[in-house]
């Protein structure tokens, strides 16, 4: 094959390059209508009240949990089948970081595993004040569950839904925050919808988004009911908190907002292209994450997980030398070396470990084309049958 395939990229149109170029001409490149129109539409798509844009979802996480008041002496739970981000919020704020088990059949973070690890914590008086399901691939962890959980341990709930935007659960958008007190979105190339770099915090609190918008913009604010003591002047602002300059362009939202008029089409060729997958490879030896009866993901990553650890290394060598870019996701964070030196162990979350040495992310994105695609499943399921014999 002459061409390769990557297992994620960025579909851009010539109405995106023309929403890009007529802010170019404006007089706001950043912070300006554009930001806040971006904002409201995908607060309105998602059904959340509130939506503050950020220069990416590694940004969103950590102004999100600042808001949430995380701080020295607090501790943050999170997936450990994520990207490092998810964690790395917590240690940004001085916090803690603890890592839940995942669930084999969805590679979600177990609510089994969450309530024993509660139970266990709250024994010890070191309960989490921030949890972060990750939605991986993008389907949805069991919000309900987990919400029910949040409010018998008073824990606040942060999802990151870096995969997941276009995806449904219990048929509302995830990002409505029904079940939760924020939600991150990702606008990477690599995700579902894109702004180049960009994040954004959905919340329904009041008192989340006021932090939220501070904490974008060095902790300052111009809204004077905010304000402490008298104004010096109409030209006033006052810094409130050690805040960041965490804003997103106008360019960036721009494109944001062009690319959401076609979020549901991105996702119904993602949704189209796993079912393919799953109906080429159910004779394979391998399992593909199970999707939930009250899901409807949107599926960011096609990862499948092969029935033997020591076909991965052969498989992703010989797909790549076949044009097919297959990627890993992911490594459990806590064996980051990192992670390790703050005294994570192997065999910490055995489940995770369990799948990340069987785990291949095979490529995924709505420009796909169906050629494309029906070589990826040929050149696979070739590669598998040989090297499983
Ligand atoms: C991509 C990703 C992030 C970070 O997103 P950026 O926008 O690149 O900062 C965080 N969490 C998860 C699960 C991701 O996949």
């Amino acid at each position: 094959m002459s061409t390769t395939i990557p297992y994620g990229r960025q579909s851009i149109d010539d109405a995106d390059v023309a929403c890009v170029i007529e802010v170019l001409r404006s007089a706001w490149l950043t912070q300006g209508p554009a930001i806040r129109r971006f904002e409201e539409q995908v607060a309105q798509y998602c059904g959340a009240r509130y939506a503050v844009a950020v220069s990416n979802a590694t940004a969103a996480l950590h102004v999100a949990c600042l808001a949430l008041g995380l701080g020295p002496g607090d501790l943050l739970w999170t997936s450990p089948n994520t990207f490092v981000a998810s964690a790395n919020c917590a240690l940004y704020c001085g916090a803690d970081v603890d890592f839940v088990d995942i669930d084999l059949r969805t590679l979600n973070m177990s609510v089994d595993h969450l309530a024993e690890k509660l139970e266990i914590a709250e024994r010890a008086g070191r309960l989490p004040k921030v949890v972060v399901p990750v939605h991986f691939a993008g389907q949805s962890c069991e919000m309900e569950a987990l919400h029910a959980l949040s409010q018998r341990y008073g824990f606040a709930l942060l999802e990151d839904a870096s995969h997941a935007i276009g995806g449904r659960y219990q048929d509302v958008p995830v990002g409505s925050c029904r079940h939760a007190d924020a939600t991150v979105f990702s606008f990477h190339p690599v995700k579902i919808v894109t702004t180049g770099e960009g994040g954004m915090v959905l919340t329904n609190r009041e008192d989340l988004h006021q932090a939220l918008l501070r904490f974008r913009s060095h902790g300052i604010t111009r809204d004077p009911r905010q304000w402490q003591g008298e104004p010096d002047g109409p030209w006033s602002y006052q810094q409130l908190d050690l805040g960041f300059n965490y804003r997103m362009t106008d360019i960036q939202a721009a494109l944001g907002a062009s690319q959401m008029q076609r979020v549901d089409a991105f996702v119904a060729r993602r949704q189209t292209l796993v079912e393919r997958y799953r109906r080429a490879f159910a004779a394979l030896p391998l399992k593909m994450p199970e999707q939930m009866h009250d899901a409807a993901p949107a599926w960011h990553l096609q990862v499948v997980m092969l029935d033997d650890a020591a076909w991965r290394r052969p498989m992703y060598d010989a797909l790549h030398a076949q044009g097919v870019l297959a990627n890993v996701h992911y490594q459990p964070v806590y064996l980051q070396p990192y992670y390790r030196a703050r005294g994570f162990e192997p065999g910490y979350c055995p489940n995770a470990e369990h799948y990340y040495d069987r785990a291949l992310s095979l490529p995924l994105f709505p420009s796909m084309s169906d050629d494309d695609f029906d070589k990826v499943v040929a050149i696979f399921s070739n590669t598998l049958r040989e090297i499983a014999s």
